[in-house]
C-alpha cells in the first residue's frame, strides 16, 4: 500500500477515535447536567417545605393573636352585661356577644388546621432533609466522579488532535480534501480495504482490473459503487 494511503488510513483511525471521544464528552456533560439538575430540585424542594412551615407558623401566631383580640372583646361585652339599662340593650349585646362567639369558633377551627399542618410538617421535615441531603451528597459524589472522567477525556482529545496536526502536513492537500468530503458523505468512513474481491465500505465486488491497479499501489483507486479510496487489506503496513 502507498504511503499516503497508508498514513490515510491513521488518519481515518484516529479521526474516529476523536469521533468516540467527543460522542462520550457529550454524554458526560449530559450526565453531569442531569446531576446538576435533580441537586437544584432536590434543594429546592427542601427550601419550599422548610418555607411552608415557616408560613404556616406565621399564619398560626396570627390566628393566636385574633384569638386573643376576640377573648378580650368577649371580657369586655361580659363587664357590660352588668352595665345595661333596658332588654333591648341586652338582647343587642347578647347578639353581638353570640357574634363574637362565633368569630371565635371559626378562628379555633381554622388554628387547628394550621396546628395539625405545622406538626404534620414539623415531624416530616428532619426525616426529609436527611434524606435530601444523601440523595444531594450521592448525586455530587456521582457528578464528581463525571467531572473527573470528562477531564480524562477533554485531555484524551486534546492528544488525539495533537497527533492529528503531526499526521496533517504529511498528507497531499488534494488528498486530505477528498478524504475530508467522502468522510462527510460515507459515514466517516473515507478508505476502506477490499478482503476476498469485495469492498469493505458497500460489500460490493471490485472488478479484478481495479483490485491490479490497488495492488500495484501507484495511484489511488476509488471504488466504482462507492467511491471510497481502496486499500489491499493483505499488504497494510503494520
Ligand atoms: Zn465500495
Amino acid at each position: 500500500m502507498g504511503e499516503e494511503l497508508f498514513l490515510l488510513t491513521e488518519l481515518q483511525a484516529l479521526d474516529s477515535e476523536i469521533a468516540k471521544n467527543e460522542q462520550r464528552k457529550k454524554k458526560h456533560s449530559h450526565q453531569i447536567q442531569q446531576r446538576e439538575i435533580k441537586i437544584s430540585e432536590l434543594e429546592k424542594n427542601l427550601l419550599s417545605k422548610q418555607e411552608e412551615l415557616k408560613e404556616i407558623k406565621k399564619k398560626r401566631r396570627a390566628e393566636e393573636r385574633r384569638i386573643d383580640e376576640v377573648d378580650l372583646k368577649l371580657a369586655k361585652h361580659e363587664d357590660e352585661k352588668y352595665k345595661v339599662k333596658s332588654r333591648d340593650e341586652f338582647t343587642a349585646l347578647d347578639k353581638e356577644v353570640s357574634h363574637v362567639e362565633g368569630e371565635k369558633r371559626e378562628i379555633e377551627d381554622l388554628l387547628l388546621e394550621l396546628m395539625e399542618k405545622e406538626e404534620e410538617l414539623t415531624q416530616f421535615l428532619p426525616s426529609f432533609k436527611v434524606k435530601a441531603e444523601a440523595e444531594k451528597n450521592e448525586l455530587d459524589r456521582e457528578k464528581k466522579v463525571l467531572i473527573s472522567s470528562l477531564k480524562e477525556l477533554i485531555s484524551k482529545g486534546e492528544k488525539f488532535q495533537e497527533e492529528r496536526e503531526k499526521l496533517i502536513p504529511q498528507l497531499d492537500p488534494v488528498l486530505l480534501e477528498q478524504y475530508e468530503k467522502l468522510r462527510q458523505l460515507k459515514d466517516e468512513l473515507a478508505v476502506v480495504p477490499i478482503k476476498d474481491g469485495i469492498c469493505e465500505g458497500c460489500n460490493v465486488k471490485v472488478p479484478p482490473s481495479l483490485i491490479g491497479r490497488i495492488k500495484r499501489g501507484k495511484e489511488i483507486v476509488y471504488c466504482e459503487n462507492c467511491n471510497r479510496m481502496l486499500y489491499n487489506a493483505s499488504l497494510r503496513k503494520v
